[in-house]
């Protein structure tokens, strides 16, 4: 576990930044997308690289220190952030490479969504995956990875072609359809259990052109909405994709761009 005297002088031979509780930036370290997470970890360790992942992972194992691994931040539940213990922050590993050829990228696990769509739509290719910017690759990717290509081009790990992984034990493996076939398997959809993943290979698939945005109804109109999108969902094209939801809008406020101005009535 961690002692002061560890905390104090963790012998940790990192290139990136290691922030302990007394660091300036030690509260914005800790932050993550939720609001209500409140976890106060004794150390972030900020990787830049894969060795700097396995020195993490190895220095905790080593000292039998708690660990959470943060991509994007973006967990409903806060499982990014521990409280004491040590967090690998991988938001930091920010590189994508877009093979145009073989329609691929090769996505280090510290980037956005955003990240990844800026780099490939220069090449009018995209990678399947969730709808906000700045949901961290890593962790949507490892839960399955749904957005609006997931009915013409399939999920997030139906994409993924390669993960290389930080193992429990410090080693380095690459996972696949040919190698290590059984961790390739758990890691499409199994969540971050088996290891620190620290890049992606996806297929990327061509778009072009995409027409989206919201179509709002009253409240007391979503039976009728709610049928008729049933039958129309399953006779549409696969490049179609939608999603139902319920939403209170506030009546005093406006919505220019989605209510052309006027105030809502429910
Ligand atoms: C605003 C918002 C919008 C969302 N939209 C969608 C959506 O459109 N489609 C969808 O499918 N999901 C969506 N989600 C859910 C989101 O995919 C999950 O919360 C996902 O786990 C977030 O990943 P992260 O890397 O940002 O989060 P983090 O909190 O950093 O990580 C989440 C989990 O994954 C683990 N993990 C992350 N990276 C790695 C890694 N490299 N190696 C090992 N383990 C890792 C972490 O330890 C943690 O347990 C959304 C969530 C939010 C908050």
């Amino acid at each position: 576990m961690l002692t002061e005297e560890l905390i104090a002088e963790p012998h940790l031979n990192v290139r990136g930044k290691l922030i302990r509780r007394q660091d300036a930036d030690y509260e914005q370290a800790r932050k993550v997308h939720n609001g209500m997470i409140d976890k106060y970890p004794d150390m972030i360790v900020q990787c830049v690289d894969v060795a700097d992942v396995i020195a993490a992972v190895n220095f905790a194992r080593e000292n039998d220190v708690l660990v959470a691994v943060r991509s994007g931040g973006h967990s409903g539940g806060g499982f990014g952030m521990c409280d004491k213990g040590l967090v690998i922050d991988l938001s930091h590993m920010k590189g994508v490479h877009v093979d145009p050829v073989e329609r691929t990228a090769l996505v280090d696990a510290g980037c956005t969504l955003g990240d990844v769509d800026h780099a490939t739509h220069a090449f009018g290719l995209a990678l399947p995956s969730g709808i906000v910017s700045t949901t961290g690759v890593g962790g949507i990717t490892l839960g399955g990875g749904l957005g609006h290509l997931t009915r013409h081009c399939g999920l997030s790990i139906d994409n993924m072609l390669e993960a290389d992984v930080v193992l429990p034990d410090g080693s380095f493996v690459k996972a696949s359809a040919t190698q290590n076939q059984d961790l390739f398997w758990g890691l499409r959809g199994g969540g971050g259990n088996f290891g620190v993943v620290t890049s992606f290979l996806f297929r990327l698939h061509p778009v072009s052109m995409v027409v989206g945005g919201p179509m709002l109804w009253p409240m007391s109109e979503a039976r009728t909405v709610m049928q008729w999108y049933r039958t129309f969902i399953q006779k549409a094209p696969s490049i179609s994709m939608g999603s139902l939801r319920f939403c209170r809008c506030r009546p005093d406020r406006r919505f220019p761009s989605i209510c052309g101005g006027k105030r809502c009535a429910e």
